[in-house]
């Protein structure tokens, strides 16, 4: 301030005087925008209220201005009028596989997931993870946003390089196998160099017996030091307590899966509270179970326009007898561990969407994910499976979205430019024919997807 007293006056007219110029150009640049939407009602993502008669004004792929002052006529050129429609947060998909992403890309675009964590798979090289990125980093063909993991670490004779072995898995390009701790640092150093979201760490002793080798415990506090040593983070694939406590104790933040893992809120006290002090993101993938019973249940296929955006193969499965019995094999459990006579949906995943409720009160960071690129979880599509799936079981509208949007940008450490509908971030959104909350079936009711503030080609 005394510096400013000392300058002469003609300065501070001449620096006022700049600054009064550079606010009316600002005023009327006001009208220049790229598009509009107007009177939309609004859901943003961050949990909040829907509000209504909201104007969206996007420049530069970005939301520029939120209000809700009514539109002069002929003031903006671009605009789509909102009424009677809700504009949510572009979806993320927090668990995804393709061995073909440039037929799976338009698919999730088409049903409005704008956003992908992929993580790992027997196709995902450094280049076919780079071929991925270029594809999603462009707007003039249908493809989401990449993120995605480092290729799986796993030891010797484990998931799922020995459980998936019709995959053509490749040592040392799309898995790595962790064979002592020395090589563990040189590793983890060299996926640190490529633009991964976290190390894809494969604790797992298989998804269903007969079970394989488990990752030993010195080799997960290993990994998850020496990643955060690298400036990066560990995704750990987990599936019952064992492993999860497993990853909890080496201080790892991020979990993939929920299948398998069954908690006991007054048993597993201090592993809970120990998940609630880590601020944990967890990825549900219920569609995991959900498959599992397909080939029980094909008339789940029987949607509008489903049959038209995926091949022929993808509903023929049900009728293969491998898919067959493994969805009585799945049953009998039920059956067996939980006394289901005749296990519904809402039974099999009712319990984990139960948890997901405790967990989010207390602080978890819950995130959708489908696990899709496994059978009968097609990719865009069964991420509103997953959200029915949430809401069967209890969850509330908003706060399904909100797992869907802003939870999961938090994840990826993108939050500050992705996941919600508010000043600043760029524009990815989906407008929608009827209101979310009502059902959460009706994030189905797809009018546009707007991915960079510009609407994207869906699949006709
Ligand atoms: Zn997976």
């Amino acid at each position: 301030m005394k510096k400013l007293l000392n300058v002469p006056t003609h300065i501070i007219l001449i620096i006022s005087m700049i600054i009064g110029a550079s606010c009316k150009k600002e005023v009327a640049a006001k009208t220049n925008y790229d598009l509009v939407i107007s009177k939309v009602n609004l859901i943003d993502g961050t949990g909040k209220d829907l509000q209504e008669n909201v104007n969206i004004y996007i420049k530069d792929s970005k939301i520029a201005k939120i209000d809700k002052v009514a539109l002069g006529s002929n003031e903006q050129k671009n605009v789509i009028n909102g009424e009677g429609k809700y504009l949510v947060p572009g979806f993320f998909d927090c668990h995804a596989h393709t061995g073909d992403y440039k037929a799976d890309f338009p698919r999730f675009m088409h049903y409005g997931v704008t956003s992908v964590l992929i993580t790992g798979g027997s196709t995902c090289t450094n280049d076919y993870f780079r071929q991925m990125r270029d594809m999603g980093e462009q707007d003039s063909v249908p493809g989401p946003r990449v993120f995605h993991t480092s290729q799986h670490f796993i030891v010797e004779g484990s998931h799922p390089v020995k459980t998936y072995t019709g995959n053509n898995w490749k040592e040392g390009e799309s898995f790595f196998i962790l064979k002592d701790t020395a090589q563990i640092s040189e590793l983890v150093k060299s996926v640190s160099e490529y633009p991964i979201s976290g190390i894809k760490l494969t604790i797992e002793d298989g998804p269903y017996p007969p079970f394989v080798e488990r990752m030993p415990q010195e080799f997960v506090n290993h990994v998850n030091k020496e990643a955060l040593q690298n400036g990066t983070r560990v995704f750990a694939h987990v599936s019952d307590n064992h492993e999860l406590k497993m990853a909890i104790d080496a201080g790892i933040k991020n979990l993939l899966h929920y299948t398998g893992v069954d908690l006991d809120f007054e048993k597993d006290k201090e592993l809970i509270q120990s998940i609630y002090n880590d601020s944990i993101s967890w990825v549900t993938t219920l569609m995991l179970d959900k498959s599992m019973m397909y080939p029980k249940n094909p008339e789940w296929f029987d949607v509008e326009g489903l049959k038209e955006i995926y091949p022929p193969e993808e509903f023929e499965k049900v009728n293969n007898p491998d898919y067959i019995f493994r969805a009585e094999e799945f049953v009998k459990f039920f059956q067996e561990y939980y006394g289901f006579d005749d296990p519904t949906l809402k039974q099999v995943i009712g319990f984990q969407v139960e948890d997901f409720i405790q967990l989010t009160r207390n602080g978890v960071n819950m995130v959708l994910g489908t696990d899709t690129g496994n059978d009968f979880i097609l990719p865009g599509y069964s991420l509103h499976e997953e959200m029915q799936l949430l809401e069967l079981g209890g969850m509330d509208p908003a706060q399904i979205i909100k797992m869907g949007t802003l939870n999961a940008a938090k994840m990826l450490e993108v939050e500050d430019r992705l996941g919600s509908i508010e000043e600043g971030k760029v524009a990815d959104m989906v407008l929608l024919d009827a209101n979310p909350i009502e059902s959460i079936s009706n994030t189905l009711k797809i009018n546009s997807v707007f991915k960079n503030g510009k609407v994207q080609t869906r699949i006709e």
